[in-house]
Order: structure tokens, then sequence, then C-alpha cells
């Protein structure tokens, strides 16, 4: 093997698995290390008795980048699925993002309106709280928003960065009750497991294997290059400290006698005296099984210590840290190391922008090598 066309990827996730797909339909031959003992990484799925659940957390496929809707559909069937939330306020379930025709049902109605009726043009971007108060006025911040974003992030609002509420909170009064707007939406009808396993097929997989700086000597030629998808803090093993993340964890119930246990795949649940931040019933996205019996229902506990979602403190002292890994990364000689994907970049990326970071990464290693 030579080191001008062989690469080495670090994690078998799908950003490692596009990597791999792509670098192999450029002549490249491929190993892919990680540290798991199955490939998928934060998206796989399960089947427990003909029934889809996602033991990491509910996963849909959207996109507007139609190179990437036809990849992945390539590689795998992917069903229609238009994703809906639903947000419990008491006994009053709520679309989610919420739309304005349905708010008359909560008692506090009279005073939502009045505030709705004085807020700025613009939202406030000093923080996630200054943004959603003044996108909703503080009685529906109250009630929908602030007590599940102490539970989701163990923090303050006031603490977070507004960008965060940017991506993930909004007012509609347009009647779209689906989550998302992107013209291609789905779920894979065989599970996000086959999608990446149809990835990887050119590649050479090592599971079972975890990857740190100190490892390349071994694991790759001189000149190789490497691409890495793991949090680049356990690459370098914390020398310049930890990055900040905040994870969840999942518990299962399997309802056998049930055929559909909520009103939508996500129920988010901003009670503080419910410890749980929502529940999922994955079995939604597959309409040829909603009336069969028997559904999986996940509660999703925020506060675990898994890499889940990064930390955007409005200080913006994490980024900082990842910044000098990074610098780290681009001054080492030996090989040319790149970083890809949500744990290497610590930025929160949908699906569809690993796939294209993966294929932009390939591509990229294809041209200058
Ligand atoms: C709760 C939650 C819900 C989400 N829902 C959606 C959604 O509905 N729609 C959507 O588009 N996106 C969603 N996402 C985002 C989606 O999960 C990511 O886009 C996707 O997982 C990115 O894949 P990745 O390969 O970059 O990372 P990962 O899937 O995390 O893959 C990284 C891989 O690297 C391996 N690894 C880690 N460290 C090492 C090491 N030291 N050595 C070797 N291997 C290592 C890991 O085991 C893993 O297999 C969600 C994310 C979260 C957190």
């Amino acid at each position: 093997m030579t080191a001008a066309r062989s690469c080495v990827v670090v994690g078998a996730g799908l950003t490692g698995a596009t990597v791999a797909w792509q670098l192999a339909r450029g002549g490249f031959k491929v190993r892919v290390f990680e540290q798991a003992d199955v490939v998928g990484g934060h998206i796989r799925s399960e089947w427990l008795r003909g029934v889809p659940y996602e033991p990491h957390g509910a996963h849909i496929f959207h996109t507007c980048d139609s190179e990437v809707w036809r990849l992945v559909s390539e590689h795998t069937a992917f069903v229609p699925y238009e994703h809906r939330v639903t947000i419990r306020v008491r006994s009053n379930q709520l679309s989610w993002p919420l739309q304005r025709s349905e708010l008359a049902q909560l008692e506090e109605w009279p005073r939502i309106e009045r505030e709705l009726a004085v807020l700025p043009r613009n939202p406030d971007a000093t923080n996630f709280a200054t943004y959603c108060r003044t996108l909703m006025g503080d009685t529906l911040y109250g009630l929908c928003v602030r007590n599940y974003t102490m539970k989701q992030w163990g923090r303050d609002p006031e603490s977070l960065s507004a960008s965060v509420a940017a991506n993930r909170v909004e007012l509609r009064n347009d009647g779209h009750r689906g989550l998302f707007r992107d013209p291609y939406q789905g779920w894979p009808e065989r599970g996000y497991a086959h999608l990446v396993e149809s990835l990887l097929a050119d590649a050479e997989v090592h599971l079972g294997q975890p990857v740190t700086h100190s490892d390349l000597a071994d694991l790759a030629l001189p000149g190789e290059p490497v691409v890495i998808t793991s949090a680049l803090d356990d690459f370098y093993t914390c020398e310049l400290g930890p990055l900040e993340w905040r994870g969840v964890r999942l518990e299962s119930q399997f309802m056998p006698d049930v055929t559909l246990a909520q009103p939508s795949m996500v129920v988010n649940e901003p009670d503080l005296a419910v410890p749980w931040t929502r529940t999922i019933e994955t079995k939604w996205a597959l309409e040829k099984l909603h009336a069969t019996r028997g559904t999986v229902i996940m509660r999703e506990y925020p506060g675990a210590s898994a890499k889940h979602y990064p930390v955007p403190d409005s200080a913006g002292s994490n980024r900082s840290l990842q910044a000098a890994y990074e610098a780290k990364l681009a001054s080492y000689e030996r090989n040319p190391l790149r970083a890809a994907g949500r744990l290497a970049t610590y930025r929160y990326i949908n699906m569809d922008q690993a796939v294209r970071q993966g294929l932009d990464t390939a591509r990229h290693i294809v041209e200058s090598h």
C-alpha cells in the first residue's frame, strides 16, 4: 500500500462512512478504525420484535441538498416521512414549533395575546433567553421554552448563546406543522445501520479500535491522509483540557399491546416535575407498521456524560478550546490530518451536513493527492 493512494479514517459514523465511500470512488484504499463493536455511531437504529427504535435519539433525514439526498437514497430505500413534534403543556397538546392559531386553548391566552402585540420587529440576540422572550413574549417562553431548556442544557438559558434558539425556536402562523421545511425528508426503511454499512462496503473496517494521536505512527504511513471524526479532546487525550458536552440518556419501554402510544414521533415535556425532556416513538416514521400491535417508547433524560451536544456558551470559551485543538491538528507534520463530523468539529450538525462534510473532505483529499 502506498501513502499516496490510501487513507485512514477514525470513526465509522455517518461522516466517516461517507468519507470512506467517496475515497473508494476516487481509487483510494481506506482503513476505518472504530472504537465501538458496531458501525453507525450516533444514528444507529435498532429493532425490537419488528419495531424500530433509536437508542441514541430520534433521527429524521431532511435536506435541501439534492446530491446528498441522491447519495443516501442510492444506498438505502427511504420512505417519505414528515416529522411532527408535539409539546405537552399541562393537558394541552400543542404543535412544536408553536402555531399561533393553537395558543387560544391555553388559559394564559389573553396575556399571551397582549405580549405578542408589542414584540419588537427582530428578536434580541444577546443570549438564548432574550432571543426567545422577544420572539414570543415572557408567558409563552415561561410555559414552553424556559424549563425545557433548563432541563435539556442543565444551565440558565441566559448563559446560552442566542444561536441555539435561532436554530430551534420559532413561533409560526402558517399552519405548517412539519418540524422541517426541506424538500427531501424521510426515514430509511431498513434503519440507519443499513445506510452506513452500505457506505462502508468498500472499506476495510476495524471494530473495537479506539484511536488517539499516539496511535498514528502505528496506524498510518508517513504522508498518508487521516480523517478524524472523533472528538478532538479525546484524540489528544485532553492535553489542553476537556471540551464541554451535554449528553442525554434514553430508556426504552416495549408496549406489546399498543399500536401507537403518543400523538407524534416526539412529545416534548417542558414541565420541570417531569424528569425526562421528551418521549420518542420511532414507529411513527414507518406508516406501514402503524396498525400492528407493539411499540417502543424511548424516554430521553438530560444530563448524561455522553458527547451529544457541544455547549455554545455565550462567552465563547468552548469554541476557543476547540480552535486550540484544531491548531494542533494543523501543525502535525507527519500526516495531513483533517477533522470532519459532529464530534471532531465540535458543532451540532444534521445528518445531511455530516454527509456533505464527508463528501467535501474526501474530494479535497482526492484532489490534493
Ligand atoms: C439527540 C440527537 C438527535 C439528533 N437528531 C437528528 C435528526 O433528527 N436529524 C438529523 O439530520 N440529525 C440529527 N442529529 C445529528 C446526527 O446525530 C449527526 O449528524 C450524526 O451523528 C453525525 O455523524 P458523525 O459520523 O459525525 O458522528 P457519530 O455518529 O458520533 O460518529 C462518530 C464515530 O466515531 C467513533 N469514535 C469516537 N471516538 C473514537 C475514537 N477515539 N476512536 C475510534 N472511533 C471513535 C464513534 O463510536 C462513532 O461511531 C441528532 C443528534 C443528536 C445528538
